[in-house]
């Protein structure tokens, strides 16, 4: 049995436990409530670990790339630098992504993989993770070669799940989303993300254009109801900014999850998502990180602020997001998000034993007075102290240094992008 106490302890779905103690055995959590530990952590709180509604681990090190280019040239350069990669560079970018994400108190993500090296390298370093492979096109056929060779040279396990991610509904037909979804397996995509992307769906139009060769054909129709005879339960769907009344009350209805990510939204112009609309209407929202080839970074905290800034901002509305209901986004909503709530989200009895460790100590929010404000306004990736997968301490700020390493393959990946970038 393994015990962990701080000043305080954010179960998510009970009231903040002042002075809490969290014990487990065997990656399970057997209680949480008051007591304390041997092991206390002072000016502390005890989270649940992070759950990401999205990320790229493979672009870990794409940060800055295209910036203050529209939707369109930013995914051409993106694709162009992405291009020059080896597998074994794609690789070493995975794992900095993994550590740069447990660093942050993330214990799980959902990650779309262009390459497959963010399953092995969840794997090998203890983050949980679904991992949906990439395939795009429109066929099929070729569809499922493309799943079935980024499938090859990986294995589930305990703590890694595969998926399939149809990219996008301009660059995945519906035959291709429909392959995807009878796999019986999670799945992934973009969906309206710019107005981009329903300029081309709708007319053939905009900067997409000049990624014609490449793209699905037009459809007509936004890119909402592009996808309308396979929008479920079952296919996570990450962004949603360009999506109007009748699209999100579409969304709801069909039960369809969103992960959203205010940063990335806001840093390649597309928007602000109007979460508090698609809250309302009952859908499964998350918070996801994206990567930092659009928002810079994996840090969990820097996405809650923004999630509040852009909520309250876009509803004129202090009240439109608080400072728990930010935490609750980038824990339980989630893991609901994922269909992962029976497992991870919260702390409970019978969960997994994923939790972080942040300290207080110093913010400005410290002493507290709302635990729940300290943690999301006044937290960030230095400020993790512990960072504890299915049991396991998987990260530990006092021994950052030993990924050292890590970080220096993948930072040689991102230079050689620099100098041979076409
Ligand atoms: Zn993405």
């Amino acid at each position: 049995m393994t015990e962990l106490s701080a000043d305080w302890v954010l179960p998510v779905d009970a009231p903040p436990v002042e002075g809490g103690l969290v014990r487990f055995e065997d990656g399970a959590i057997v209680s949480v409530g008051p007591g304390r530990a041997e092991r206390h952590f002072a000016n502390a709180a005890i989270v649940p670990g992070f759950v990401n509604a999205h990320s790229h681990l493979e672009y870990a090190v794409y940060a800055g790339f295209g910036d203050g280019t529209s939707f369109g040239p930013w995914i051409e350069t993106h694709m162009q630098r992405k291009g020059i990669l080896e597998r074994d560079e794609m690789h070493a970018i995975a794992r900095c992504g993994v550590v740069d994400s447990l660093a942050s108190g993330i214990t799980t993500t959902a990650d779309y993989s262009f390459s497959g090296a963010a399953a092995t390298a969840c794997a090998e370093l203890g983050l949980r993770a679904t991992v949906y492979l990439e395939v795009f096109g429109g066929s099929a056929e070729d569809a499922q070669r493309q799943f079935e060779e980024k499938l090859e040279t990986l294995e589930e396990n305990v703590l890694v799940r595969l998926g399939v991610s149809p990219h996008a509904p301009y660059s995945c037909s519906l035959e291709v989303y429909a392959w995807c979804l009878s796999l019986g397996i999670p799945v992934g995509t973009h969906l309206a993300e710019s107005a981009n992307e329903n300029d081309w769906l709708e007319h053939g139009a905009g900067p997409l254009s000049a990624l014609a060769t490449v793209l699905q054909p037009p459809t007509g129709l936004r890119a909402v109801a592009s996808l309308e005879p396979v929008l479920g339960p079952d296919l996570l769907c990450a962004h949603c900014v360009e999506v109007n009344e009748v699209e999100i009350a579409l969304l709801a209805e069909r039960d369809v999850p969103v992960a959203h990510c205010p940063r990335s939204n806001a840093l390649l112009g597309c928007g602000v998502a109007p979460l508090t609309a698609l809250r309302e209407s009952g859908i499964r929202v998350g918070l996801g990180t994206d990567s930092p080839a659009s928002a810079p970074s994996f840090d969990v905290f820097e996405e809650m602020r923004a999630a509040v800034y852009t909520a309250r901002g876009r509803e004129r509305r202090a009240d439109a997001l608080s400072a728990t209901d930010a935490l609750r986004l980038a824990t339980a909503g989630a893991a609901q998000a994922l269909q992962m709530d029976d497992l991870v989200g919260t702390l409970a009895t019978g969960k997994r034993a994923d939790l972080a460790v942040v300290s207080l100590a110093g913010s400005p929010y410290h002493p507290v007075e709302d635990p729940a404000a300290a943690v999301v306004f006044g937290g960030s990736p230095d400020r993790v102290l512990e960072v504890i997968v299915d049991g396991k301490t998987r990260y530990q700020r006092e021994e950052e240094v030993k990924w050292q390493e890590v970080r220096s393959i993948a930072s040689a990946a991102r230079s050689r992008m620099l100098v041979q970038q076409p």
